[in-house]
């Protein structure tokens, strides 16, 4: 079967494959970097319009070394999975001017886990390197009719799989099929190229198999939209090892230097359902003035938001206080 899936789903993806900003020919290193980064978790309709922008602004890795972290930050705003942009940001640094070549020292930079690190040697370098993620999991497990929890075979059959000097092709062939015909609910199963071959084809739901989900703890704090004369709001920026650490949000007390102007009002609860936690954010609301003491603070002008990194959460707890964002 080995060499048969290879056979059936190379042709199908030189035809089939969705023409994206980041498969230009030939690849370029950081781009697909860039595009595997961004791609993690997310959806790629949701990713195109955030890539463009991100490489407008940072065009080479140099680039993107050279910027601070706010800048890139600010242009991840509302991607989420804030580490991320963090970790590309000191892996640019850490790189001194090029990406290594192999998966093998890729991993050694910040953020380079073994799928972003094969995905890069792989499609970049042409690296005989294998990948998994979340669709190549699924389709092997159906092909294969993996039971239980597939990921560690899969890794093991996508290794087996994979064919000589084509392995760039091959991994993104694979997660192709899985995002386009094999999908997680009603896959495409009569225009499947490997359909011949798929062992799990007459019952694809079995497969992988369910998992629990783990319940998501809550997160709770306070923020106080403080907001000047002029229009300005008070924002603070997170603390590194927070959640949406580097970011801008509003402040959860009181910063030095600032005095509140009569009367804090309720502006209620505002909560949002991230991967792996639930946040509730208890918003108080009152005029303020003064000039903070830390840099972390700052008064923030109406349309000077945009140019911080905020998450979507900071966004709506703005909206709420009145703030446009
Ligand atoms: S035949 Fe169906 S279940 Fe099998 S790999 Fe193709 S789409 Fe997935």
């Amino acid at each position: 079967m080995n060499s048969t899936l290879a056979d059936r789903l190379l042709p199908w993806f030189a035809t089939a494959r969705r023409d994206l900003p980041w498969r230009k020919e030939p690849r370029d290193p950081y781009r697909v970097w860039v595009s595997e980064v961004m791609l993690q978790q997310t959806r790629v309709e949701v990713v195109v319009p955030y890539y463009r922008r991100f490489l407008r602004r940072f065009p080479t890795l140099r680039a993107l070394a050279a910027a601070p972290l706010d800048d890139v930050l600010a242009l991840w705003s509302g991607l989420g999975y804030y580490a991320r942009a963090r970790n590309l940001h000191r892996a640019a640094r850490a790189c001194g001017g090029a990406l290594p070549s192999t998966s093998a020292e890729l991993r050694a930079l910040p953020g380079f886990g073994p799928y972003t690190a094969a995905a890069v040697a792989s499609l970049a370098f042409g690296e005989d390197v294998a990948l998994v993620d979340g669709n190549v999991t699924r389709v092997l497990a159906r092909a294969f009719a993996i039971p239980g929890d597939a990921k560690a075979m899969a890794w093991k059959i996508a290794r087996d799989l994979l064919p000589a000097g084509r392995a760039g092709q091959f991994n993104e062939a694979l997660m192709e099929l899985g995002a386009m015909i094999c999908t997680p609910r009603a896959p495409d199963c009569p225009h499947c190229p490997i359909r011949p071959i798929c062992r799990g084809k007459d019952d694809p739901a079995s497969f992988p198999a369910a998992r629990k989900r783990p319940v998501r703890p809550l997160l709770e704090w306070r923020a106080l939209a403080l907001t000047r004369g002029d229009g300005a709001v008070l924002l603070a920026r997170r603390p590194a090892e927070a959640l949406f650490g580097g970011l801008w949000d509003l402040p959860v007390e009181r910063p030095e230097g600032i005095r509140i102007l009569g009367r804090v009002s309720s502006l209620g609860v505002v909560e949002q359902t991230l991967t792996h936690r639930e946040v509730r954010v208890t918003l108080q609301t009152a005029r303020a003035s003064g000039t903070p003491k830390s840099p972390d603070v700052r008064w923030v002008v109406p349309g000077g938001i945009v140019a911080l990194g905020v998450s979507s959460l900071a966004r709506k707890s703005l909206r709420r206080a009145g703030v446009s964002t």
